[in-house]
């Protein structure tokens, strides 16, 4: 039961980048308004995530990361199909905790003391403590205690860069908060409470920002480059539906190239950030088990 137990949360948890995923997507779950990401060792040594969100009352914290339990979900199956969190599953605390060793510290903003919960493997140990309002989870030794799966990591500076592209998509798409990434204790990428094209600046600097142009349509808001200032980087298209930074279904992406295509260079692809929204009964963030593939009964039209 013990390697069963390793095996199914090594599928929720395969890498850092899946750890800082999960727990950003908590933060924003929480409404934080700051986020701060340290990450240690390309995350196998410590990976953390500190925000200002609504924290966990002291009743409910012990149960954070006991696995299925989640505060997100209405015990009606049916609730499945009618997500607006980005978090459902009650899993990732319980992985990260499976995989590596969790720590947390945690308060509500109304309630005058927190809590601390450490949680490694089954074992869950609770205190009360002091903390600013919010939550600070820290996952330690990530993979310790799975060799194989500790050996087939990639080398830091890759998680780096991947870490470092994931928390630039989440500024890109969430610029109204307050962002910083800290790698190995130096600040990486910083951002404060900006438009999209603040976003655009703090990622891929002034110049860049002052090439895109606003777009805001009906079911679509973000930037996109001057047609005439594209450059063929593909991987400069962000796309985000209800607020989760998607891998674009290719579909999707075509349809943003499309609306260039005379402007472009063969192959070349905008810079862009759009934020689509769409009804969540037509978007299934179930597809894929890290949720960045969506499948879309329902693409709001790109024009208009
Ligand atoms: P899920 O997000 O799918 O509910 P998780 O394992 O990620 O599952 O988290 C379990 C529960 O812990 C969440 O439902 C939530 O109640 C609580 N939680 C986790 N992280 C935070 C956070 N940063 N702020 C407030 N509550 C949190
Ligand atoms: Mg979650």
């Amino acid at each position: 039961a013990h390697v069963a137990r390793l095996i199914a949360a090594g599928e929720v948890v395969s890498r850092p980048l899946d750890v800082v995923r999960e727990l950003v997507e908590n933060a924003l779950d929480a409404g934080a308004t700051r986020l701060e990401i340290d990450l240690d060792g390309g995350g196998l040594t410590l990976i953390r995530v500190r925000d200002n969100g609504a924290g966990i009352p002291a009743g409910a914290a012990a149960l954070a990361p006991v696995r299925h339990a989640t505060s997100k979900l209405a015990p009606d199956v049916q609730a499945v199909d009618h997500v607006t969190t980005l978090g459902f599953r009650g899993e990732a605390l319980w992985a990260a905790a499976q995989a590596g060793d969790l720590h947390l510290v945690t308060r509500p903003a109304a309630q005058v003391g927190a809590t601390e919960v450490h949680a490694q493997g089954e074992t869950v140990t609770v205190r009360r403590a002091s903390a600013p309002a919010g939550t600070t989870v820290t996952v330690r030794h990530l993979f310790a205690a799975l060799p194989a799966r500790r050996r087939t990591q990639a080398p830091a500076p890759t998680e780096v860069r991947e870490v470092t592209a994931l928390v630039s998509r989440y500024v890109l798409h969430h610029p109204e908060l307050h962002w910083r990434l800290v790698v190995d204790g130096e600040a990486r990428l910083t951002h404060a409470p900006a438009d999209h094209r603040g976003a655009v600046a703090s990622v891929y600097g002034s110049l860049n920002a002052n090439r895109v142009l606003p777009v805001d349509a009906p079911g679509v808001t973000g930037v996109v480059s001057r047609p005439e200032l594209t450059r063929a980087r593909r991987d400069r298209m962000h796309l985000s539906v209800n607020g989760r930074p998607i891998l674009a279904p290719p579909e999707l992406e075509k349809a943003v190239i499309d609306a260039y295509a005379e402007l472009l260079p063969a192959g070349a692809a905008p810079l862009c950030v759009l934020n689509l929204t769409v009804n969540p009964e037509d978007h299934n963030p179930n597809v894929h088990p890290a949720k960045q593939v969506v499948a879309l009964a329902d693409l709001p039209a790109l024009t208009g």
